[in-house]
This record gives structure tokens, sequence and C-alpha cells, in this order.
């Protein structure tokens, strides 16, 4: 595409349209992109760039998959959509066949959502339903850790982070939530039951109080991609089986392999209550998610008052979204990503480990395919990419934290390519935003 083309598009797109969290006035600077393969990001300037972030965490067969194309193009020579009220589809209950074999055992009731958001949501409406329904009413709050992300609707706004997330922007209006501090045993640092002492004081003295505990098993992504010990999780689901509090994991980001298990909730043997799973189910082709729950939550709704659960979107589980998630989860099935997410680990811990050196880099941490380096100070957001696609590669760094979460099918070269520019880009002083912040 010619330049003055490319200008015209990116002048119109400052002008009108709003990207995540920018402000119409003063936006960031965005990339063109024209068309993505594999692990490349293709620009409509010609540039190719090696994916880093698989498009916020959901792509993990590469963009353009042939098979995925293929189950997406059959479904829509089918039927593209379908109310799923008084009507069921053969996509629907394959792809819920497939979660519940999936799954922590015991998980097999599925709510099809449309987001990950959503399907906290739902989650939260389950637990709070199943109060009502057991007569336990006083119980209509959620507990859950500090650190953490589950979304920007409403009641998943109020489980994010006290401090990192909306709470003050919304302060006196997001229904208030009990929070503890986030773990602060890391995954492969030794356990210490100190680490637990909150969350136990918090059921001792509120159980009474609590519907469910949400959290996001293991690791904790945009809210700092923190990795804690396995541990804690299984301290958790104990604690609230003695308290008949619900436990609700959200594995919209971990989940279907990314930390190097099925389900992060398996590093610590943990059957959840409701589990959410979102993002990469449908290979990252569109936005859809299930809010799984076991038999015994499904009971207790459905023989209370008003024994349905009180949801149902208009695209509830749209047959598309449903043919490519039995698609991409029947590609899991047939090959296990575990042991390429294991070499991808090794690359990144070997790659990584080299900005440990860096004197702008705090921790460095790297779970499954995930690789995290924590900086001193805020990255100023639009000085990083711009050096990041100088090297050929896309990385979208939030606060202190540059990260990647690649793709399963990257190949070796590209992958040390993306971990190189990662360190090379963190000892540039000068794409932090106060660089001489003291160490
Ligand atoms: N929970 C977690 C753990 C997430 O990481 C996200 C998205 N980053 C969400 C919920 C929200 O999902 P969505 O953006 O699909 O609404």
């Amino acid at each position: 595409m010619k330049t003055l083309e490319i200008d015209n598009l990116l002048e119109f797109d400052k002008e009108h349209i709003w990207h995540p969290y920018t402000s119409m006035k003063e936006p960031l600077p965005v990339y063109l992109v024209e068309s993505a393969c594999g692990a490349v990001l293709k620009l409509e300037s010609g540039e190719e760039l090696i994916d880093g972030m698989s498009s916020w965490w959901c792509v993990i067969h590469g963009y353009n998959n042939p098979r995925l194309n293929r189950a997406l193009k059959a479904q829509v020579d089918k039927m593209s959509h379908v109310m799923f009220g008084g009507i069921t589809h053969k996509p629907a209950i394959e792809l819920s066949k497939k979660l519940i074999k999936m799954a922590p055992m015991g998980l097999e009731k599925v709510f099809f959502a449309d987001s990950g958001s959503v399907s906290v949501e739902v989650a939260i409406k389950m637990a709070l339903q199943y109060s009502i329904a057991s007569g336990r009413v006083r119980r209509n709050k959620i507990a859950t850790i500090s650190g953490g992300y589950h979304g920007d609707t409403w009641h998943a706004m109020s489980v994010c982070d006290p401090v990192g997330g909306m709470h003050s922007l919304y302060s006196g209006r997001l229904p208030i939530q009990y929070f503890v501090p986030r773990p602060s045993i890391g995954f492969g640092e030794e356990w210490c039951s100190d680490d637990f002492l909150p969350m136990i004081d918090l059921l001792e003295n509120h159980h009474e109080e609590l519907a469910a505990v949400i959290v996001e098993p293991i690791v904790q992504g945009a809210g700092g991609m923190w990795m804690y010990h396995p541990q804690y999780l299984k301290e958790l689901s104990l604690l609230c089986k003695r308290y008949d509090v619900l436990l609700i994991v959200d594995e919209i980001a971990t989940g279907f392999g990314r930390t190097g298990k099925m389900f992060a909730s398996e590093w610590s043997g943990v059957v959840p209550d409701i589990m959410c799973v979102g993002k990469a189910i449908t290979g990252g082709y569109m936005s859809f998610a299930a809010t799984l729950a076991t038999a015994k939550v499904a009971d207790v709704i459905s023989s209370g008052e008003p024994s349905v659960i009180m949801h149902g979107p208009t695209f509830m589980a749209n047959p598309l979204a449903c043919a490519v998630a039995n698609e991409s989860l029947l590609m899991l099935d047939e090959s296990s990503p575990l042991p390429r997410i294991a070499e991808i680990e090794a690359i990144m811990l070997e790659e990584l480990d080299k900005a440990k050196e860096c004197a702008n880099v705090k921790n460095v941490r790297v779970l499954g395919a995930i690789g995290v380096l924590e900086t001193y100070s805020p990255v100023d957001m639009a000085r990083c990419q711009e050096e990041f696609v100088k090297r050929g590669v896309w990385v979208r760094p939030f606060g202190r934290l540059i990260y990647i979460m690649p793709q399963y099918i990257i190949t070796d070269d590209q992958l040390v390519k993306l971990c190189r520019a990662l360190v090379d880009v963190a000892n540039i002083d000068s794409v932090f935003q106060c660089s001489h912040e003291v160490r």
C-alpha cells in the first residue's frame, strides 16, 4: 500500500476510532496490519513482524491456520448463527463433550459466553444464585487476591486489583469485594505457609458473607504477570471446602497449555467448583468463552428460586465459534502442545536469562510459554514499540512489564529473535519513562 494511503487510513483511525485504554485526544501510535500468517504479522507498509503477543494470548496455532480456516468456512455454509433458546446444534454439543473431557474432572455443566469478561460475569452470577438457592442470602460477596485481572465488565472489574484496576475510577460504584495480598512466594521458590495466612484469616472471619473466591490459577496475567506457588492454590481449594465457599478459577489466560499444563489448576491438582475458559478456545479466531461448573453447583441453582441461570446472550454458543473451537481443541487432542511448550520454555529460560545483567531489569520470570522481564521503571509505550518494530518483532509491554506469550507454532529461530529483541530493548534507557529512577 502506498504511503499516502496508509497515512490517510491512520489519520481517520486517529480521529474516529477508540483503541483499548486509549485517549481520543492524544492516542498512542498504531500500526496498520495487512495480514497475518503463522507467527508473523505483515504491515501495510510491507514490514513483517514476529508476533510475541499471540494477539493478547489467544492465537496458539498460528494466524491463518489452514485447519481452522477450513472448519470456519465449512460451518458458514451450514449456518453462521442460530439462537440458542429452544434450539441446539452439533457444534455446541461436540464442543461441550470436548471441554468436559479436557477440563479437571467433575466440571461437567457448560455455559457458553461471548467473551472472557462475560464468562466471569456468568461465574459470579452462578455463585450468587448458588447462595440464594441454598438459602444463604447473606453470602453475597466475592473474595480474591490482589494483583488479579478478570475482565472489564462490571463484576469482573470489581475483583480486579484494587489499586492497579479501575476501583479508584469508579470508586463508590463498583460492588465492594474482599481482597487479600497477592501470594508473595513465586513459582519454583520454597513454600512457606505464612504466605497463606491472610486468606485463612479472611475466610475464618468472613465466610458467612462469601459466595465465592475467584483467582487466576498460578499465573496472574494482566494484573502483573506474577507466577505464584501451586501450594497456595491447593491450600485455597481445601480452605474453600472447609467453609463451603465456592472456588472459581479464571483459566481464560492460562487455559489450553499456556503455563505448561493443559489447565494451570493442574499444577495444584485442584478441581474448582466453577472454571472460566476463553481466549485460546477458538485458537484466537473470534471472541468466545465458556463457564464450566460442577453438577453440584448446577443442581443447587436449579433446585432453588428462580431455578434457572439468569443469563442468555444473543450470540450464545455461536455455531461459527463452536466449529472453530472444536477444530482447535481437536488439534490439541491429536497432538499435545505440552512438549513444544516445554521447548519454548527452555529457549526462553536460556535467552531471557541474559536480561538479568541488564541494569533496567529487576526480575526475569518464565513459565510454560510465558516469558517476562519486570523492569524498574515503567516503559514509554510508544518508544518501546518503535524499537521492537525496528527489530522486526511485535511486543506490547505495559507498566513495568516487557513480556512475550508466543504462539505454540513459533519456530526456534523466530523465538530466539524475539527473546534477543526483548533483551536488546530492555537495555535502552530511553524506552523507560524515567530511566534515572533509583534501582
Ligand atoms: N480473565 C483473564 C485472566 C484475562 O486475562 C482476561 C483478558 N485478558 C479476561 C478475563 C477478559 O477476557 P476478555 O478480554 O475476552 O473479555
